[in-house]
């Protein structure tokens, strides 16, 4: 099938790295009044942090055996074997730190499995006891999902799912309860999530279709109703002099100048053109797995006179790849200004204070930048191997991409680009004609100039 072949390119892409309404559910119009009482007014900024792309699975779901290690080795570099106690490694970042509010972005799991989201909603809860609220959203794997599986000895196992009726019944207490407004027509929700700050949860998945096509379908779009309710959110808003920050699983700019599909909402022009009628100069992303920032119109670095509302669009890296990152921000109510400044997960501080053992959580840092280092060798190599080059020549070929795959997933290719190009296999890269990695190379060379893993700008006001 088309889709199918164009998600598995995408994520081999990836991979290799190569590369790289009225308001409310029930009741339309009606904005419940108790949720929208203001809260009491604080002084200084809130701190609040955004992750995506968890990609958690539940460990009862794989056993370490034959058929999980081909499905981890063959996958998109996801720190799958880890999942749970990165996880556990977050929660106790949070509980350590003690931000206002997590947002998660979506592909809370690694395919939809109802197991996993169970576990991760327990982590959930704790996080929530601990003082720290928490909102999510669904991404394209979490619904519906025929591809959820567990491993066994030699075996992937159908495993059960859970369907779009039931997320917002198990995440009610992160999000779905709290809102003020619900789309009637999608998971779409608003939060008021601190004092002067509203947050605008988008369902941006398109999942109906999932188990006719046999697959969760990658590619994401804003209903015309979503942008409808949007624009009643906005105007509530006004009134409660509340600034607003705009949360989807699909990014709304493009995050590479690579020809890929389905990264970007498949309306994104008329997305972009309706948000920034709303004055939504701020949307939080995920789902290219890679750690970007992006604003329209022009260039981070450039002059943006056109006149145009600037609308950025920050996507977070996922969290289940390496560095295994997300975003740590703040607001404050005074000047509206937003920070933004990715930080690791703190796995190793985890495992020391729960006397792991582990070797591989000890020194996670560099196992995990070890790990992802490899699998992107390793692929750069499969693909260079019927190329006309010597083994060394390949070897250093594989060796940029691998250095190169590192740092663009973090956000940093910036800081290493003259490292690299100084890099003997960089000029093969250069001088080979057609072919992905090529163009990869040279898109990350066009694409640098700015930050990608921090930002401070000013919320509009409404
Ligand atoms: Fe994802
Ligand atoms: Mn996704």
């Amino acid at each position: 099938m088309m889709k199918k072949s164009v998600v598995s390119a995408l994520s081999a892409l990836i991979l290799t790295g190569i590369v790289l309404t009225g308001c409310k559910d029930t009741e339309p119009s009606v904005f419940s009044l108790e949720t929208a009482a203001q809260p009491e007014p604080s002084n200084g900024p809130v701190s609040f942090w955004v992750a995506t792309d968890l990609h958690y699975l539940d460990k009862a779901l794989e056993d370490g055996g034959e058929a999980f290690q081909t499905y981890v080795n063959g996958g998109d570099g996801k720190m799958l074997p880890y999942s749970d106690e990165l996880t556990e490694a977050f929660v106790h970042d949070i509980r350590q730190k003690k931000p206002e509010f997590v947002i998660l972005s979506g592909d809370l799991t690694n395919n939809g499995e109802a197991g996993s989201h169970k576990e991760l909603t327990k982590k959930l809860k704790q996080v929530e006891a601990s003082g720290t609220s928490v909102y999510v959203i669904p991404g394209n794997h979490d619904l519906n999902n025929p591809w959820a599986r567990s491993f066994k000895n030699d075996k992937q196992l159908k495993s059960e799912h859970i369907t779009d009726k039931d997320f917002p019944r198990l995440y009610g207490d992160f999000g779905y309860n709290e809102a003020i407004s619900r789309d009637q027509n999608s998971l779409s929700y608003v939060v008021n999530a601190a004092p002067g700050l509203w947050l605008l949860m988008l369902d941006s998945n398109q999942y109906h279709n999932n188990e006719k096509y046999g697959f969760p379908q990658t590619d994401g779009r804003l209903l015309p109703e979503t942008l409808s309710w949007i624009e009643d959110c906005v105007q509530e808003a006004a009134r409660q002099h509340a600034s607003i920050i705009t949360v989807m699983h699909h990014n709304l700019l493009s995050h590479t100048s690579m020809p890929v599909s389905g990264f970007k909402l498949n309306n994104s022009q008329e997305s972009l053109k309706r948000l920034r009628k709303n004055g939504l100069n701020l949307v939080l992303s995920g789902h290219i797995h890679m750690q970007d920032i992006r604003r329209d119109p022009g260039a981070i670095t450039g002059d943006s006179s056109s006149g145009l509302l600037t609308v950025y669009d920050i996507a977070t890296s996922a969290m289940a790849v390496n560095p295994h990152q997300y975003g740590e921000m703040t607001f404050d109510p005074a000047s509206r200004a937003v920070t933004y400044k990715t930080s690791a997960v703190n796995v190793e501080g985890w495992a020391a204070a729960n006397g792991i053992e582990d070797a591989n959580l000890l020194h996670f840092k560099t196992y995990a930048e070890q790990t992802f280092a490899r699998n992107s060798y390793n692929k750069a190599l499969e693909r260079l191997q019927d190329a006309p080059f010597t083994e060394d020549q390949k070897a250093s070929m594989a060796e940029v991409m691998s250095r190169l795959n590192v740092n663009y997933f973090a956000g940093t290719a910036g800081s290493v680009l003259e490292e690299i190009k100084a890099m003997p296999g960089y000029k093969l890269w250069e001088n080979m004609e057609g072919g992905f990695m090529p163009g990869y190379i040279r898109s990350m060379a066009r694409e640098q100039g700015w930050s990608k893993v921090s930002l401070e700008i000013i919320l509009t006001r409404h």
